[in-house]
């Protein structure tokens, strides 16, 4: 069994976007711009937004963060979008969700233009990564992509299972392994004996937030699997993962922490600086 380790990958791909962002810089006579925005105050998110904001710092981008507190008036959060949007000097918009109760996410997440829209949530966005076009794609399932590159095999005709199926993960997941010649099952909590389908699977990519889901006798010998759930449980970090029983049956598998979740800022930080390239060039 070997680990992926997303914190080494992550660390290679910032160090080469450091050196990409000196180069936009001496073209364009500034550094890519990230604007995040984030409104109440959820600790989880707060970390979240602090991290990118360094993460920014760390590539040599420019940032700006707009905190507002809950209950600031809808329109309030919507004009300051419409302001970022309209301001050539950013590149990027994002809002941190879950919003607090009472905004309305899709509105407000509908005022970002698709060229600013470095999360990839964007119906525009959404709807090229299924057409196999993609131009800005949802961050975590992105970095997955790259966690399986970093391990040399080769993905086309693998069987693939993903469990989740949301719009930000599970879904964008699926299209990007369908696209990667994968041939991919979507499972979800409706979905009848789970375990038929990852007990065939090659590749398995658990994003559900249930802690200790995927049990060893649920695998294959010598599969994949991609632990991208984040729970707390006891104050410690763990995944969907049943780490001890499921690991010594992988070929590759990732640890939590230290495997998708560094991997997510990072692909937020290439979307920015292909965006700002893309409306620059
Ligand atoms: P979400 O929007 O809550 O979606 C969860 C998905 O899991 C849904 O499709 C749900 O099925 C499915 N599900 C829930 N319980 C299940 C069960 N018992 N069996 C099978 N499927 C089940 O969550 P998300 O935003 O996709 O995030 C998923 C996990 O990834 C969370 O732990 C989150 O914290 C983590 N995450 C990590 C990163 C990172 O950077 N590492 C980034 C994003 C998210 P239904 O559709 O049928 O309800």
């Amino acid at each position: 069994m070997q680990l992926i380790s997303g914190k080494a990958v992550s660390a290679d791909i910032r160090v080469e976007l450091a050196e990409k962002t000196g180069k936009f810089a001496e073209k364009f006579g500034r550094v890519p711009a990230l604007a995040v925005i984030i409104v109440g105050d959820d600790p989880a998110s707060h970390t979240y937004v602090n991290n990118k904001i360094k993460g920014c710092a760390q590539v040599g981008f420019r940032s700006i963060c707009q905190k507002y507190e809950n209950g600031t008036p809808q329109e309030e959060i919507a004009d300051c979008i419409r302001s970022l949007a309209a301001d050539d000097g950013v590149d990027g918009i994002l809002v941190q969700l879950p919003l607090p109760k009472g905004y309305d996410e899709k509105y407000l997440l509908s005022l970002i233009p698709d060229c600013k829209d470095v999360d990839g949530f964007s119906p525009t966005n959404t709807g090229l990564l299924s057409m196999n076009t993609p131009n800005t794609v949802s961050c975590t399932p992105l970095g997955v992509m790259h966690l399986l590159a970093s391990t040399g095999v080769e993905l086309a005709g693998k069987d693939a299972v993903v469990i989740g199926r949301s719009n930000t993960v599970g879904k964008p997941m699926a299209m990007l392994l369908i696209n990667a010649n994968c041939t991919v099952t979507v499972c979800h909590s409706k979905t009848k004996d789970l375990a038929r389908y990852t007990r065939n699977a090659d590749i398995v990519v658990v994003a559900i937030g249930r802690p200790d889901f995927l049990k060893g006798d649920m695998v294959k010998e010598g599969a994949i699997v991609i632990d991208v759930g984040i729970n707390r449980v006891d104050g410690k970090l763990v995944g969907d993962v049943d780490f001890e029983q499921v690991a010594p049956k992988c070929s590759f598998i990732t640890p939590v922490p230290g495997g998708v979740g560094p991997m997510t800022i990072t692909m937020l930080l290439a979307n920015t600086l292909s965006a700002a390239e893309n409306r620059l060039s």
